[in-house]
């Protein structure tokens, strides 16, 4: 039996919908030409714009929720209930170029919903050891054949010049896999931030590993780029000792400790992590971990485990909307109490938000700082208990 979920406001029932989905996956009975299969972190997502809420969601054969054609555009359906309309899932115009030495522009950057985003040296030095993380699928689309092993900063300022004119690209997101040099990678990825922005003139995000010198960080932010992630992934440290051990050598003091700088120059909101929920972590640890990183102005981007096909995690199930809805509506009231959200990111996965319900949440409880336009009131089916 289907019960019905209607609640006091539109931004709440969207918000159920999406962290529905983005726990039981979405059965794609149509075209969806917007998808990502691999890359570094949390990957292997359809993505759409769902009553106008950019939203990633893994594809399943198996969940009650289908995407289906219709007259006119796309809609997600459960027991033959229509729930929400889909837009713009439009292969992006600018895959179809290439450079002028023959790279198709697919395989120098992807569009996820309105953000550009690049893993601008595909290999790391975690892959394929016992450091690797769990969750990762970086050398997955570099196996596939679906990208190429380094993008030059040119390469990137060429691509991002045409997502933004031919598909309204509003920022660029760049990461990129770890490295064994003093700088874990970060002033090439800040190199290609800083050809985006000067070509596009989007805003950037740049992400990486904390650096051995703060130095470094100040040697990023002269760079040019709006924001940074440094992601710690886990606040829980035996799960980062499980999942992502080489993470766990680096140690979670110094993800605080180079937070704590990076925000002292880019500014509050202006630092994100990504926190992975799902993973077995301890859900107090968890939230206690980003109260103490919203305190320093960090923003933590908190989203579900999305299990990657050929990723050494990919048989994990993501959690449960009951399990991440009470953490995410913990931290949003963190956030909200700060003055953070998804506007003041900036740039990157926490301005973009498609990952998560995080914003959403925030934004139902009224005390956003900013962020997308009002949604309407949706009354959605859900699974039964
Ligand atoms: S540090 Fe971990 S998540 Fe990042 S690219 Fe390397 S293996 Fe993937």
């Amino acid at each position: 039996m289907t019960e019905l979920l209607s609640r006091p406001a539109g931004t709440g029932a969207i918000a159920a919908l999406i962290m529905d989905l983005q726990s039981l996956g979405l059965r794609i009975e149509t075209r969806l030409e917007t998808s990502r299969t691999g890359g570094a972190g949390p990957t292997d997502s359809g993505m759409l714009w769902i009553e106008g809420v950019p939203v990633t969601v893994p594809p399943s054969t198996t969940s009650p929720y289908s995407l289906r054609a219709e007259d006119g555009g796309q809609g997600i359906y459960r027991d033959g209930v229509k729930l929400a309309s889909v837009g713009g899932t439009a292969r992006p115009r600018f895959y179809d170029l290439t450079t002028a030495d023959g790279i198709p522009y697919h395989q120098i950057a992807l569009l996820h919903l309105d953000s550009l985003a690049s893993t601008v040296v595909q290999a790391c030095n975690y892959w394929g050891n016992s450091d690797q993380c769990g969750f990762c699928g970086i050398g997955i689309s570099l196996a596939a054949g679906a990208t190429i092993a380094r993008k030059t900063p040119e390469m990137l300022a060429e691509v991002a010049v045409a997502a933004k004119e031919l598909d309204g690209a509003v920022d660029a997101t760049l990461t990129t896999g770890s490295s064994v040099a003093p700088d874990r990678g970060a002033l090439y990825v800040a190199k290609c931030g800083q050809a985006v922005k000067e070509a596009a003139g989007l805003p950037v995000e740049v992400q990486f590993e904390p650096p051995r010198q703060l130095s470094t960080i100040d040697e990023v932010h002269g760079m040019g780029v709006d924001a940074v992630g440094i992601h710690i992934e886990s606040f829980d440290p035996a799960v980062l000792a499980r999942v992502a051990p080489g993470k766990f050598r680096t140690g979670i003091e110094t993800y605080f400790r180079t937070w704590e700088y990076a925000v002292e120059r880019f500014g509050e909101g202006r630092v994100s992590t990504y926190v992975i929920l799902g993973m077995g972590e301890d859900p107090e640890v968890t939230i206690a971990g980003c109260k103490r990183a919203v305190d320093m102005g960090v923003y933590p981007f908190v989203v579900p485990l999305r299990p990657v096909a050929g990723s050494l995690m990919a048989d994990v199930p993501a959690p449960s909307r009951e399990y991440t809805e009470p953490i995410y509506r913990k931290v949003a009231g963190f956030l909200a109490d700060r003055g953070l959200g998804a506007d003041t990111a900036v740039a990157g996965c926490a301005r973009c938000q498609a990952c998560s319900s995080l914003n959403l949440v925030q934004r139902e409880t009224g005390r956003p700082p900013g962020g997308r336009p009002e949604l309407p009131l949706l009354q959605i089916a859900r699974r039964p208990a």
